[in-house]
C-alpha cells in the first residue's frame, strides 16, 4: 500500500493513533509519527479544552465576584473598576478582599493543574501526595488570586498554540491535496 497522501510514493511508516499508511516524508512532517488529520483533530480537541476553561475560568471568577461585591453590596459594576484604581483606600481593600475571596474556584482548578504536572515529574506517591493535595488546596485559596491572571494567560496561550497547530494542519491538507490532483491530472 502507498502513502495516504502520495499515491505514488511508498509506504515507509504508519499513524500511530489511525493507523494510516505514511510516506518517509510524511511521517517526519509533524514529527510525531502522525498523520495531518490526527494531528489536526488532537489539536482542534486541545484548543477546545482549553477554550472552554478560560471560558469557565472568567464565566465562575466575574460571576461570584458580580455576585458578592455588585449584587450584595447593591452597588454597579463600575463602582468596582473605581474601587480597585481610585484612590480611596478602604474600599479598594473591600475590592480586593472579595476579588481573592471569587477566585477561590478557579484558584484552586489551577493549584490542581499544577500539583498534577508537580506529582507527575517527582513521581509522587503516599505521604507525599497527600501532601501536595494539602499544599494544592492551600495554594488555591491564599494565592487564587495571583495564580488566577496568570492561569489565564497560560489557557490564553495554549488557545493561540493549537489554533496554530490546526491552522498550519489545514493548509498542509490543502497543500497535499492539490498536489494529487495535478499528479493525477
Ligand atoms: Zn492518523
Ligand atoms: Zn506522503
Amino acid at each position: 500500500m502507498n502513502c495516504y497522501y502520495h499515491k505514488d510514493k511508498d509506504r515507509a511508516a504508519e499513524c500511530i493513533n489511525c493507523g494510516k499508511p505514511l510516506c518517509r516524508a510524511c511521517s517526519a512532517y509533524w514529527g510525531a509519527n502522525m498523520c495531518t488529520d490526527c494531528i489536526k483533530k488532537i489539536a482542534v480537541k486541545k484548543r477546545n479544552i482549553f477554550l472552554l476553561r478560560l471560558a469557565a475560568v472568567i464565566a465562575v471568577t466575574g460571576a461570584l465576584f458580580y455576585l458578592f461585591y455588585c449584587k450584595m453590596g447593591s452597588t454597579a459594576p463600575i463602582n468596582a473598576l473605581t474601587a480597585f484604581f481610585g484612590g480611596n483606600e478602604p474600599r479598594r481593600k473591600t475590592a480586593l478582599f472579595i476579588y481573592a475571596l471569587a477566585c477561590i474556584p478557579a484558584g484552586l482548578r489551577a493549584s490542581f493543574t499544577l500539583g498534577r504536572w508537580f506529582a507527575g515529574i517527582y513521581d509522587l506517591t503516599g505521604r507525599a501526595v497527600m501532601l501536595c493535595f494539602v499544599a494544592v488546596i492551600a495554594g488555591g485559596i491564599l494565592l487564587g488570586a495571583a495564580a488566577v491572571p496568570i492561569y489565564c494567560i497560560w489557557l490564553l496561550y495554549g488557545v493561540i498554540k493549537y489554533n496554530f497547530t490546526v491552522k498550519a494542519a489545514k493548509a498542509r491538507l490543502a497543500k497535499l491535496k492539490n498536489i494529487e490532483r495535478k499528479r493525477k491530472k
